[in-house]
Parts: structure tokens; sequence; C-alpha cells
């Protein structure tokens, strides 16, 4: 039985996300998406409102679950038994980043493996900032992320006047 987590801070939750939690969720047992916040990152979305996104994108897919995580990864997975941490590598800046992240996952907590999945051609251009962008521009955002995640974006743009 190989479990595996899937962390990101999701801001917003995109269909390249959810096409790699679609891939994780064959490759593993079960896959734990874990929303969480990355220190240096200024977030759109509350954390709350990521998650209930997150959740409700990934309702049918049976062997997935979502959690709301805000501490090291590796102590996550392991308080879960788990010995994967999958991550998604779009094009070679990601990898470098990634692949320094996995190192220090790696000396801290050296049971741990990371698995990288590279992106589909498809989602290739898919970045959670220029969703972000272009929906304040009004643009058609509808094939690059879920319906709700759309609707709330939408929203909050109407909200802040923008
Ligand atoms: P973080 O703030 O932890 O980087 P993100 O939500 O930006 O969280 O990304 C979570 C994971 O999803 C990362 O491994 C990232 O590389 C991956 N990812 C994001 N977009 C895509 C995509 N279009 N295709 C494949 N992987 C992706």
């Amino acid at each position: 039985m190989v479990k595996a987590v899937f962390p990101g801070s999701f801001d917003p939750p995109t269909n390249g996300h959810l096409n790699l939690i679609k891939r994780g969720s064959e490759l593993f047992d079960s896959l734990d998406v874990v929303v969480s916040n990355n220190l240096h990152k200024k977030y759109q979305l509350e954390t709350q409102e990521r998650f209930d996104l997150m959740k409700e994108i990934t309702e049918g897919i049976a062997n997935v679950k979502v959690s709301l995580w805000n501490s090291l990864i590796v102590d996550y997975a392991t308080n879960n038994n788990i010995s994967v941490i999958l991550r998604g590598v779009r094009d070679i800046a990601d990898f470098g980043y990634e692949f320094e992240l996995s190192m220090m996952n790696k000396q801290l907590a050296p049971h741990i493996e990371t698995v990288f999945l590279p992106t589909e051609q498809k989602y290739f251009v898919l970045r959670s900032s220029s969703i972000k962008e272009l929906v304040q521009l009004g643009a058609d955002v509808s094939s690059m992320v879920p319906s709700n995640v759309e609707a709330l974006m939408k929203k909050k743009v109407v909200l802040s006047g923008g």
C-alpha cells in the first residue's frame, strides 16, 4: 500500500492541478491533497476558500482526501503514514525549485520520497498567478479552471470593484 501526499497552495486550484491529482490517484493507493500556506506568498483566496474549492472539485475521486496543514509537509506525511510527496513540474524553472525542495525534504525525512510528474502538454501554460490576472482583466478562463473556481474568482473581482 503506497500512500502519497500532494501539497500546494492552490491559489486558485487549476485544471493543471486537477490533472495531476487524477493521475496521482491512479498511481497511488491513496492521495491526500494538502492545502497549505507558503510564508513567501501573498494569497488572493482565503485558506478556507482554497480548501472548499479543492474539496468540491475532487469529490468524485474515491481515494483522494483534502486536508489543511500549516506546518512541515514531511510531518504531515509521517503523522499519516505517507511515504511519497507528489509534485508537478511544468518546465525547467519549476524543476530547479522542486529539486531543491525535494533535497530539503529528504534531509528532514530520509524515509520519504518525492515523485515528480511532468505536466500534460495542454496544461503547460497554466499558472495560478496568470489566472488571477486574467480574471481581473475580464478574460474567459473557463478552459483553465473548474467552474466553481471561476465563479468565486469572478465574484471576488466584482466585490473588490476591480
Ligand atoms: P506551491 O505554492 O506549493 O508551489 P502551487 O499551488 O503553486 O503550490 O503548486 C502545487 C504543485 O502543483 C506544484 O508542484 C506545482 O509545480 C504543480 N503545478 C501547478 N500547476 C501545474 C500544471 N499546470 N501542471 C502540472 N503541475 C502543476
